[in-house]
């Protein structure tokens, strides 16, 4: 059981990596996914790939474009082409057109289930030679050696790999066993999710806006419909999880207000607690850390996922870089190129969280005069929608990967 690359976890960030190196790696890898679920467990609510939609940056569908992926989700991804950022209660607020910066849209908001049947589609068509599963089963225990790492499994399976890729989520039990530390920081908020039916035409236009409980975002979807996002503390969250529908939506009415129309129907109601989770090191010997298991941020704004896509495409390109895919030089660099992108996000979300959960009349004020100020400063702007759009840190890595690739 000898591979090349080994991924502990098949979510969304796992079978995303399996999928980009086996489509992108100009050699064949030999590929092992180790996952704890069944592939029916895995689309249950709070897992993986459930009912939850996401926003991705422009960055990211490019990305999955240039992968080759996009085709098959652009029929069930909705265009984002206006976003609004107000705060409830205040004047101050932000408009980012599409057309402001000439393109078509800020990004995309999909169903994530719908990336997860793309993703097991393509796997499910590769070589037995190329990919293997092993579901349901976890990693047990590691033993490292100087050319690979060797890894028990709970079904008594022994695997070797020349490089380990933890994909497990934010709660990794093989970041634990490996001995990487994990900074956690509990913001004591819940997000509750949902689809939302409408009575008039979206118009592609997404909403944040900051209101007492905390931030609530409305996503445009595909067939005429929002997909909501409101962070509350966890009573208000489970309360409105048991409330009928038409209670709910007229509380939801009454937070949001009227900018989105009348919101006329809900669909089923999920709820995450939310923490910020960041691993204190993006590598060690022979192994990576992606997605959750490396930043597990809050969903404020949008950012997790586009996150792990730049991760994956910083690893695919040194694995380019790399013969063995393992080697101290990849997982150092892998390292590098990534802490500093994540520390950017990271502080990011958590200065939005921690700015828009106050009710303080002078954080107010601050931010009604930060949004003022961001609307009418069109360097602050572009640099703003840049971040948003996930072109700014896309370009920066783009630009270390190729002084690597010289050097
Ligand atoms: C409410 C909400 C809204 C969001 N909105 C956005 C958005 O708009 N844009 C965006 O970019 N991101 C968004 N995100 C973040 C995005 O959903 C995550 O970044 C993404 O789902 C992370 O995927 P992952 O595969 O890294 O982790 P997970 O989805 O947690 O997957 C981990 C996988 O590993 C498996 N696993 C766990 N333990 C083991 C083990 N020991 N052995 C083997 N397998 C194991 C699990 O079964 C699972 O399949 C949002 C998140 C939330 C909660």
């Amino acid at each position: 059981m000898q591979y090349d690359v080994v991924i502990a976890g098949g979510g969304m960030t796992g079978a995303m990596l399996a999928f980009a190196l086996q489509s992108q790696c100009s050699r064949k890898l030999k590929i092992a996914i180790v996952e704890k679920q069944s592939e029916a467990q895995i689309k249950a609510p709070s897992q993986s790939f459930d009912s939850r939609s996401i926003a991705l940056s422009a960055a990211s569908v490019d990305l999955l474009a240039s992968w080759g992926l996009w085709p098959e989700l652009a029929p069930h991804a909705c265009p984002i082409s206006h976003i609004s950022v107000s705060d409830r209660g205040h004047i101050g607020k932000v408009k980012l057109n599409a057309s402001d910066f000439n393109r078509q849209s800020l990004g995309q908001v999909i169903e994530i289930e719908r990336i997860g049947e793309a993703l097991y589609q393509r796997l499910a068509q590769l070589p037995a030679s190329q990919i293997s599963w092993y579901r349901p089963d976890q990693i047990l225990k590691i033993n490292q050696s100087v050319d690979c790492q060797q890894l028990q499994l709970a079904s008594g399976t022994v695997l070797e790999t020349k490089l380990l890729a933890l994909c497990e989520g934010g709660d990794s039990p093989t970041r634990v066993l490996a001995g990487i530390g994990c900074q956690v920081q509990d913001y004591q908020q819940t997000a509750l999710i949902a689809n939302i039916g409408i009575a008039c035409d979206h118009q592609h236009k997404a909403f944040e806006r900051f209101t007492a409980s905390g931030p609530l975002a409305l996503l445009p979807l595909t067939r005429q419909r929002y997909s909501l996002v409101w962070t509350l503390n966890a009573d208000d969250a489970a309360r409105l999880m048991a409330s009928p529908s038409d209670e709910f939506l007229t509380e939801l009415q009454q937070a949001f207000g009227y900018r989105a129309g009348v919101l006329q129907s809900v669909g089923e109601r999920v709820i995450y607690p939310l923490s910020l989770k960041t691993a204190v090191q993006a590598a060690s010997h022979r192994l990576v850390l992606c997605g959750n298991s490396l930043h597990n941020l809050h969903p404020i704004a949008g950012q997790g996922f586009n996150l792990a896509l730049r991760d994956l495409a910083a690893l695919l390109n040194l694995v380019e870089q790399h013969a063995d895919v393992g080697c101290y030089n990849l997982t150092k660099s892998y390292a590098n190129l990534r802490q500093q992108d994540m520390q950017q996000v990271v502080s990011l979300t958590d200065g939005l969280v921690r700015l828009f959960s106050n009710d303080s009349k002078l954080i107010a004020l601050g931010r009604t005069l930060g949004l003022t100020l961001l609307d009418n400063c069109p360097q602050l702007k572009t640099a703003f929608a840049k971040q948003t759009m996930g072109l700014s840190p896309q370009h920066r890595q783009l630009q270390q990967l190729s002084m690597l690739k010289e050097s």
